[in-house]
Parts: structure tokens; C-alpha cells; sequence
């Protein structure tokens, strides 16, 4: 196996997705992995940083998650092999796009919203 350690700090790749330029200036990570337009990624690593996967997918954006020191990360979601990362946000990260993420789950309920209702009248009685 070949395993380059390419540790240059400024890395710029372009989007696979949306085709931004992204470089790593600004981020305030150095594990800048994916797009800050579109959020997707590519399936680089298995640690982050360290390219050691093989698989090349583009990974889609799925979920964001607060971690306990109240920091938020992406979920991304491989779109080839189906493996799930979590990947902390950068600070130039499109805020939009973050929030479309995390309130997709509210704005597409499984079940219809007037049902709340009925939970708000049964607490009444
Ligand atoms: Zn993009
Ligand atoms: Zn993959």
C-alpha cells in the first residue's frame, strides 16, 4: 500500500457536488473535509485527516447533532457504501444550509402535525 502522508495544512479540492473551491483558509480546522456551500464531503477518511479509506464516495449532508459542549456537527452520510461520519462544523460553513438540515426532521413529520393538536387538548381536560 501506498499511504502518502500529505500533511499540507492549506489544502484546496473542489466540490464534487456543487463545484466550490474550497480551501481550508478560514475554516478554523485544519480537518477541513467538506464543502462549506453544500456541505457534502467525499469518503477520504476513516480517521478524519487521514485519508485512509479507499472508497471515494461523495457523502451527503444528513443530520446535524449538538455535542455536549454544545458544539455542532454534521452528519454525513455516504452515498456509495453507506458508512456514517460525523464531522464538526467549520465556521465558514453556509449557516442556511445547517439550519435546512436540521429542521428537515420538524418540517416533514412522520405523522400530521394536527395530531399535536390533540395532544394540547387532552392535556386541557
Ligand atoms: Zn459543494
Ligand atoms: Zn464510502
Amino acid at each position: 500500500m501506498n499511504k502518502s502522508k500529505n500533511k499540507s495544512k492549506n489544502s484546496t479540492f473542489t466540490c464534487r457536488v456543487c463545484g466550490t473551491i474550497v480551501s481550508s483558509d478560514g475554516a478554523g480546522t485544519e480537518h477541513r473535509n467538506h464543502c462549506p456551500v453544500c456541505l457534502s464531503s467525499v469518503h477520504l477518511d476513516v480517521e478524519p485527516g487521514d485519508r485512509a479509506a479507499d472508497c471515494g464516495g461523495v457523502m451527503e449532508p444528513i443530520g446535524v447533532w449538538v455535542r455536549k459542549n454544545g458544539e455542532w456537527a454534521v452528519i454525513h452520510r455516504c452515498k456509495r457504501c453507506g458508512t456514517l461520519s460525523s464531522n464538526r462544523i467549520a465556521a465558514d460553513d453556509d449557516p442556511v444550509k445547517l439550519m435546512s438540515i436540521a429542521v428537515k426532521p420538524l418540517a416533514s413529520p412522520p405523522f400530521p402535525l394536527e395530531l399535536l393538536n390533540r395532544y394540547s387538548e387532552f392535556e386541557k381536560k
